[in-house]
């Protein structure tokens, strides 16, 4: 008697980084990766030249949340996404910048892991160093902060606390994701715990696109001039940071006037 193997097909899902826009800061193992996909599931934050890319070969699917208006659940993505691989798809699950940072990155390995899919994940350039870049500056700097914090503006429970007392000491650095909404709240606690009025904060909207644009104020100004800039693309905020021209036209001044 003869035995028939049955081939079972195997799907699997690769956690792309598609990072912050501009298509030439993909990598080449997330562009190896849209070229073997079946399925490309994608957030909103990703730039249309990189969905162009990605959905060369692949079918594009969108679960983005789209501020107020009609949004998938979390839970629905990760019940998509075992789904669709489990009908034995090559699937990519495309985040913005990278997918280990606040990305939800975690839950969806779960459900897949649930499932019995295979997975990985292929890191991508996050916000904070593309906005860095974008204003000169590093994020880190021998003498001045010897660490730089990763923060979001609001968790699930609303506005994030953080240790405020120790980033409100002199020449702390930190990215701050999701910081547009949270601008006040973020200024009040830093300023309360001691924070110097005048800490340069620079906001970088649409970082690493062709429509960048950079705002630099500081912590006594953040929220007045955020209003008045009306920014509405995904913005990343540096406190502790001033754009470097900037920085150096002003030592420069306070030279001239000492
Ligand atoms: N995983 C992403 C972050 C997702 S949270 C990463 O690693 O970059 C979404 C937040 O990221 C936005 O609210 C914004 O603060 C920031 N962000 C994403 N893309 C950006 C871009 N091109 N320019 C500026 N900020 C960006």
């Amino acid at each position: 008697m003869s035995t028939t193997t049955h081939h079972i097909p195997q799907g699997h899902v690769d956690f792309v980084g598609a990072g912050p826009g501009d298509p030439e800061l993909l990598t080449l193992k997330a562009m190896r990766a849209f070229e073997m996909a079946d399925v490309v599931m994608h957030d909103r934050l990703i730039s249309e030249e990189i969905l162009a890319l990605a959905g060369k070969t692949a079918r594009l699917v969108d679960v983005g949340k789209a501020g107020f208006g009609p949004s998938w659940k979390q839970s629905d993505i990760d019940a998509l996404l075992a789904e669709t691989a489990l009908t034995g798809a090559r699937v990519v699950r495309l985040k913005s910048g990278d997918p280990t940072v606040f990305g939800r990155l975690d839950e969806e390995i779960e459900a897949v892991e649930a499932a019995g899919v295979t997975w990985r994940i292929v890191p991508g350039l996050t916000a904070a160093s593309a906005a860095v870049a974008g204003i000169g500056q590093s994020l880190t700097r021998r003498g001045r902060n010897s660490s730089v914090r990763f923060l979001t503006g609001h968790d699930m429970k609303g506005f994030a606390d953080h240790d405020w007392a120790a980033l409100a000491r002199t020449g702390e650095v930190a990215a701050i994701y999701m910081g547009k909404k949270s601008a006040r709240f973020v200024q009040g606690r830093l300023i309360m715990h001691g924070a110097d009025r005048a800490t340069p904060v620079t906001l970088v909207e649409n970082a690493s696109r062709p429509d960048q644009r950079v705002l630099a104020t500081t912590l006594d100004k953040l929220p007045t001039d955020l209003a008045a800039a009306e920014m509405d693309g995904p913005a990343l905020t540096l406190y502790g940071l001033a754009p470097r021209d900037a920085a150096q036209a002003l030592t420069q001044l306070n030279k001239e006037f000492a």
